[in-house]
């Protein structure tokens, strides 16, 4: 391809609306261009990537006995009404009319219209495992499509769903996945971990998350160095420290006028956040929830949700706090709570959730649940108690891991794909079934696995830049190499650079050739923007002395090779 002919409009200037490096790089080295919030044009370069990613993907799904199928992106609602989700699945969903009125949606992922598909062409166990995939466009109404094609509403996921007779046949499946992301994301060139996740409703160990490790990630995760643990933080199980024995004191209340935070308390009374009690209180669809957490931790409010049961958890309001305490935050405390009602009205208290680590605090410290007074020496059991201990806690580095007991590190995390056991909450809600061995008819059991494929490409580029651009991973580069002659207007340079192009290609290498009327140093800005890994440069010297220069984009090192031994030794250093 010729530089000339190739639409990459590359920009000096870095676009004011893009906060993180991948989106304005791919601004700036020409691979996208925006038509509306979190909607973009992929340009040739981008095709390009998209389309080394998606090979590499398809060839680990068929390896896997995926087959490639595609789905229809407008889906009636009658099936979304079927399986439930049309009205829990809220505005992301991209809902439209067709002239008759009738309600359809695009697809923001395909389990309703694949378990349709499969409840009409498979009846007997013989047909199972049957593991189906598609790459193709997904439409989500994100509340904020924000970092380019990192959160989009149109973005292009693989997605492959498994369908099997029964849970030992979804583990070999899901394993299957799991080892082919790894594959998947390893062959991209990325550095990424495997991460247990929250599985939502449904529960369980049933979901990985495939995260590239990278600053910008929206996600938090922890692993641990020494074994193989590693969790989203959401998930991540805390382990409740034990506290230093001494004896059980005697409750007393002091007044303490003016102290509210956490940081005040400790302050007035000269202790450490750890002996403190936090009272928060929450208000859910089920009513108001009380959790109680140690002043020095941070509440997890997934966790909290899993375990109150609740789809909605928002801090309450002043008044809502003096309504269940009696006091104002700052004085709040778990003694003399009334018990939890699970028949609460909204404005009842639902629950009192005291985390594991409050439930074995020596002599706390809380509110007095009196404006202006606190309590010392609590201890659970004794002045109070909570309807659940659970763990509600957030972990943070340093905590012992929970398998091995080393500490645990942080990192940010970009989640690209996700692997997950459905089990048979879509096949029994859309009645797809089939004829076991002994003729009864039972449940598919399914698993769904998603790879976002631009958002991959994104990932790359966070994992993988420079102060001057982009630095492709070979295997998902755009193009392998540019041939760049200093002089386009050098008919002797440009004959060679055509040469060593023809040479290049020849060993089946995807190739640019610099034919534009631009200086050198315009052409070398380019090339490392675009992030080519390899660059060939063609001058005066070249003719002379018969070499070329060889530049590697990743380190910067350089090579003089001879002109006719460069396009071989440019082959090597790629299969290097
Ligand atoms: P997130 O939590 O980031 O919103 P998700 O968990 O809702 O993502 P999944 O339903 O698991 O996403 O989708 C599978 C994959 O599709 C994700 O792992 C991610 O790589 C990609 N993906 C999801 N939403 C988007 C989006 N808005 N833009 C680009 N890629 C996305
Ligand atoms: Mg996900």
């Amino acid at each position: 391809m010729r530089a000339s002919q190739l639409l990459s409009p590359t920009l000096r200037e870095t676009p004011a609306e893009a906060e993180v490096v991948s989106h304005q790089l791919l601004l700036r080295a020409g691979f996208i261009r925006k038509s509306a919030a979190g909607v973009y044009t992929y340009l040739p370069l981008a095709q390009r990537v998209i389309r080394k990613i998606s090979d590499i993907v398809r060839e680990e799904m068929e390896r896997k006995g995926g087959q490639e199928i595609t789905l229809p992106i407008i889906q009636p609602a009658e099936l979304w009404l079927e399986s439930g989700r049309w009205h829990v699945y809220g505005d992301e969903l991209f809902r439209l009319k067709d002239r008759h009125g009738r309600d359809f949606a695009l697809g923001p992922t395909h389990e309703e219209i694949i378990t349709d598909l499969v409840r009409g062409e498979v009846h007997s166990y013989k047909q199972l495992p049957l593991l189906l995939y598609q790459i193709a466009n997904k439409y989500r109404d994100e509340r904020r499509p924000r970092f380019g094609l990192m959160r989009g509403r149109e973005f292009v996921m693989k997605d492959l769903y498994s369908f099997d007779r029964d849970e030992a046949g979804l583990d070999e499946s899901y394993q299957h996945m799991y080892d082919a992301y790894t594959r998947v994301f390893t062959r991209c060139g990325l550095n990424f971990r495997a991460v247990e996740a929250d599985a939502g409703a449904i529960g369980g160990n049933n979901t990985h998350e495939f995260m590239v490790i990278a600053e910008s990630g929206e996600a938090a995760i922890v692993y641990c160095d020494r074994c193989d643990y590693a969790a989203n933080v959401e998930k991540a199980e805390a382990t409740a420290q034990e506290p230093v024995p001494e004896k059980l004191k005697a409750r007393e209340e002091i007044a303490t006028p003016g102290v509210k935070t956490i940081q005040e308390v400790c302050e007035f009374l000269r202790i450490p956040a750890g002996k403190t009690i936090k009272t928060l209180v929450y208000r859910t669809e089920k009513g108001l929830v009380v959790a109680l957490l140690r002043g020095d931790r941070t509440l997890n409010e997934i966790k909290l949700q899993k375990i109150t049961d609740t789809l909605q958890l928002h801090l309450a309001e002043e008044a809502a706090i003096r309504a269940v305490t009696g006091a104002e935050a700052g004085s709040a405390g778990p003694v003399g709570l009334p018990k939890g009602n699970l028949n609460a009205k909204e404005e009842e208290l639902y629950l009192v959730v005291a985390d594991a680590e409050v439930s074995k605090l020596i002599n706390g410290v809380c509110g007095a649940n009196k404006t202006g007074f606190h309590m010392v020496n609590v201890n659970y059991g004794k002045d109070f108690t909570a309807d659940a201990v659970a763990d509600i806690r957030t972990v943070e580095a340093g905590e012992p891991c929970p398998k091995c007991g080393a500490p645990l590190q942080t990192a940010r995390g970009i989640e690209v794909g996700q692997v997950f056991k459905l089990g048979t909450k879509y096949s029994s809600a859309l009645n797809a079934k089939f004829l076991d061995e002994n003729g009864k008819s039972q449940d598919m059991v399914m698993g769904c696995y998603g790879i976002g494929i631009t958002r991959t490409m994104a990932a790359a580029i966070e994992q993988n830049n420079d102060e001057n651009g982009i630095i492709w991973p070979v295997s998902i580069a755009p193009y392998h190499v540019v041939v760049v002659p200093v002089s386009n207007k050098d008919a002797d340079q440009m004959s060679a650079a055509e040469k060593l192009y023809n040479e290049l290609t020849g060993l089946g290498l995807e190739v640019i050739l610099d034919d534009r009327n631009e200086r050198p140093g315009v052409k070398f800005k380019d090339a490392d923007l675009i992030g080519y890994p390899f660059r060939i440069t063609i001058g005066p010297k070249s003719l002379q002395e018969g070499t070329v220069e060889l530049r590697r984009r990743r380190d910067g090192q350089t090579w003089t090779p001879k002109v006719e031994e460069a396009a071989a030794m440019v082959a090597d250093l790629l299969k290097g």
